[in-house]
């Protein structure tokens, strides 16, 4: 589904990653571990076109998204581009909600003026995916009249919305209290179930190594170390592995 190869990117003197290369899979859910600092964002967000990486080679779906040429990123054209970004959902950690946008509207807003689906079918969609989050009766409400957790339901619904066949979570529970950390969590458990293909950055070790079929861990722009949960939090041998999980215990 996704193929990141020898992807560098840097902002002026800082080089932020460096020879990033992995591989995700149909169904697959990869975890992203790594301290504050380590790239994490800017990978997903070099994935999701919001960043541009400086070399390297992106595949999605087996469409190249860029490639190097003479030392240079070389970029597909906009049309493939804007097909690779609708198969490619992103939720943040911030939420990022149009604040002046009721639920229904912040669900409905891509399908009908990026997709053009018709309205009623929009709408049916909608509602669907609010009763999956357990937020059938929030449709008219704002944002700001809700918790963090809904919220952060309703940008799951709306990443939902455009079909994604993969799904990227940038520390989708680091901005909510404890006790609303959960039942975010247990909507990506319920995805992992219905074999949604998603990478999902998380300081939620517990959660990463319950629900994640890969792990990488990341420290100062590499990839330090990767593999099955168990390799990863059982029995790695890695100094900084086992230093930066020391944290969490
Ligand atoms: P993480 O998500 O793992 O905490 P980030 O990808 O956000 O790490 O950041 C990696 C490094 O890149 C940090 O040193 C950060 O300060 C720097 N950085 C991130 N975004 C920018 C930017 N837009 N301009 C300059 N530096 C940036
Ligand atoms: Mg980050």
């Amino acid at each position: 589904m996704l193929e990141v190869k020898n992807i560098s990117k840097s902002f002026d003197s800082l080089r932020v990653l460096k020879d990033i290369s992995f591989n995700v899979e149909v169904g697959e859910v990869v975890a992203i571990i790594g301290p504050s600092g380590s790239g994490k964002s800017t990978l997903l967000r070099c994935i999701n076109q919001l960043e541009k990486a400086d070399g390297g080679e992106i595949n999605v779906d087996g469409v190249n998204m860029f490639h190097t040429e003479n030392g240079k990123a070389a970029y597909a054209p906009s049309k493939t581009l804007r097909d690779i970004r609708l198969k490619i959902g992103l939720v943040f950690q911030n939420f990022n909600l149009f604040p002046h946008f009721s639920v229904n509207q912040n669900i409905m807003e891509a399908p009908l003026h990026v997709l053009k689906q018709p309205k009623a079918e929009a709408k049916a969609n909608c509602e669907e995916l609010l009763k999956k989050m357990g937020l059938e009766t929030k449709g008219k409400s704002y944002p700001c009249e809700l918790s963090g957790g809904q919220q952060q339901r309703v940008s799951i619904a709306r990443a939902l919305a455009l079909k994604p066949q993969i799904l990227f979570f940038d520390e989708p529970t680091s901005a909510l209290d404890p006790e609303l950390t959960g039942e975010i969590l247990k909507v990506i458990k319920e995805l992992a179930k219905e074999k949604m293909t998603m990478v999902i950055v998380t300081h939620e070790m517990a959660f990463a190594r319950d629900v994640a079929n890969h792990v990488i861990f990341m420290d100062d722009g590499y990839i330090v170390e990767e593999g099955t949960p168990e390799e990863v939090f059982g029995q790695t041998q890695n100094e900084r592995t086992k230093q930066f999980l020391q944290r969490f215990n």
